[in-house]
């Protein structure tokens, strides 16, 4: 098979074994969840229900006011307990406590929405955006968003992230082998949307299986065309993806509709599938549960809001005391201090390092080697932008480019002296970020 790629990256080991071969799996139903009413890029919602009301399966519980935002609906039946900020992945957030009451009700607005061929491209886009579709992939930008660029963007092709270049992630691989059929009708759904008839699903090749799968599931469907990407960290950036399967650049600044391309996660198409044949809005997702750390390692189909404490526990629970516990993969994942958090749409994972495995070791003076500037697949200068970050000079970090780095970590990941490159990049970010607003 001809691979395709992009310039630099790095292969951390993939440590899938341990989930890939595991079928996805129900969670056993949460007795009570908390359901963020921020969850996504952008404005959080505002509640539309209060402590004491009745709700059900599907029932939207959170509006959206702003463009950039998305509703949040409940996961469960039963009572709201409380409306109150706790802490979420992300930060204090303002949260809706439900607590189950074991009947699995499911609210009257939840029925199905129709066939691609029946509805026009606004209809699905109005779908999409009142299912409160993200990205799932961890980015949670609201897909309706991504869907409706300004009108001097022409988009002329759609590419599925089906890549899961993050070592021990395989929830989308487990998708694209258990249901490929829904990734297909949504990515469909997506295009006529945005009224291309151009589309690529590209695949890591350490996943043969799913390259099958996909190829299988869209036959029939020549617009559609399944891709084997060489198995290289982050492939399964947007930037990267893009450029790998269509050797077209987006521009330093930019972003993919700049280069007439939209991308999404297989999940979200998938996500987007279920809205409309059901019309079940986004309350579940499948999860990774891996690491050293957790005794019995699974993909689960968890419901929003659910604690990761009880997800954990379905796990076998922790291997000892856990050293580390980040959402999502480990190179661009979140790093949570406590289990006693809620669920996301954006939790593709749940990885728990033992305190050996969590040991940062003591980083040394940079030896000039270069290596973050061979494999930094941003084009940038990590060792520079970095320097400047650890002595405050953000201006100069900004001249090199730092708002271009795309945070996957690489750098970090490949340095001999162990540089905290990634962190301080990051801060250099949030800090140019920061003054641009002031002058605005
Ligand atoms: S500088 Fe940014 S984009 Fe480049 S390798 Fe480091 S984290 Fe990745
Ligand atoms: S990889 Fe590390 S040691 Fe090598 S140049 Fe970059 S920062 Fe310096």
């Amino acid at each position: 098979m001809n691979l395709l790629s992009f310039r630099g990256g790095v292969h951390p080991p993939h440590y899938k074994e341990a989930t890939e071969r595991f079928k996805v799996e129900k969670a056993k139903e949460p007795d009570r969840v908390a359901i963020p009413l921020q969850q996504h890029i952008g404005a959080p919602c505002e509640p539309l229900v209060k402590v004491g009301d009745k709700v059900k399966i599907g029932q939207k519980i959170g509006e959206a006011k702003a463009f950039v935002s998305t509703p949040v609906h409940s996961s469960v039946s039963g009572e709201v307990k409380q409306i109150a900020r706790m802490l979420t992945p992300t930060g204090e957030v303002e949260c809706i406590v439900i607590e189950a009451d074991g009947l699995n009700e499911v609210h009257e607005s939840v029925k199905p929405k129709g066939d691609i061929e029946n509805l026009s491209g606004k209809q699905i886009l109005d779908i999409i955006k009142e299912a409160g579709i993200v990205g799932m992939g961890g980015a949670t930008f609201p897909t309706h968003v991504k869907l409706s660029p300004p009108p001097e963007k022409k988009i002329d092709t759609i590419i599925l992230n089906g890549a899961e270049c993050e070592p021990y992630l395989t929830a989308d691989h487990r998708l694209m082998l258990e249901d490929p059929e829904s990734i297909v009708y949504g990515l469909r759904a997506m295009m006529k949307v945005v009224n291309v008839s151009k589309a690529y699903i590209g695949i890591e090749d350490n996943k043969p299986d799913a390259i099958e799968s996909m190829k299988n599931a869209s036959k029939g469907y020549k617009e559609i065309k399944v891709v084997g990407l060489k198995t290289k960290y982050p492939q399964g950036a947007e930037k990267q993806l893009i450029y790998a399967c269509t050797k077209r650049e987006v521009p330093s600044g930019g972003l993919p509709m700049d280069a007439g391309v939209i991308v999404n996660n297989v999940a979200t198409a998938s996500a987007v599938a279920k809205a409309i044949k059901t019309g079940m809005p986004l309350i579940e997702r499948i999860c990774t549960i891996t690491g050293k750390g957790i005794k019995e390692p699974k993909n689960l189909l968890i419901k929003v809001g659910t604690y990761i404490k009880e997800i954990v526990e379905q796990c076998g629970g922790y291997n000892g005391n856990p050293g580390k516990i980040i959402l999502g993969g480990p190179m661009m994942g979140l790093s949570q201090h406590t289990d006693e958090i809620p669920s996301t749409k954006g939790t593709s994972g749940i990885l728990v390092f033992t305190p050996e495995e969590a040991r940062l070791p003591e980083p040394k003076a940079c030896i000039r080697c270069g290596k973050c500037v061979d494999i930094c697949p941003a084009f940038l200068q990590p060792l520079y932008i970095s320097a400047y970050s650890l002595r405050n000079m953000y201006e100069t970090a900004e001249k090199y480019h730092a708002l271009d780095c795309i945070e996957c970590g690489s750098c970090s990941f490949i340095c001999p002296s162990k540089r905290p490159l990634l962190q301080s990049i990051r801060v250099a970010k949030r800090e140019i970020i920061a003054k641009k607003r002031k002058t605005k």
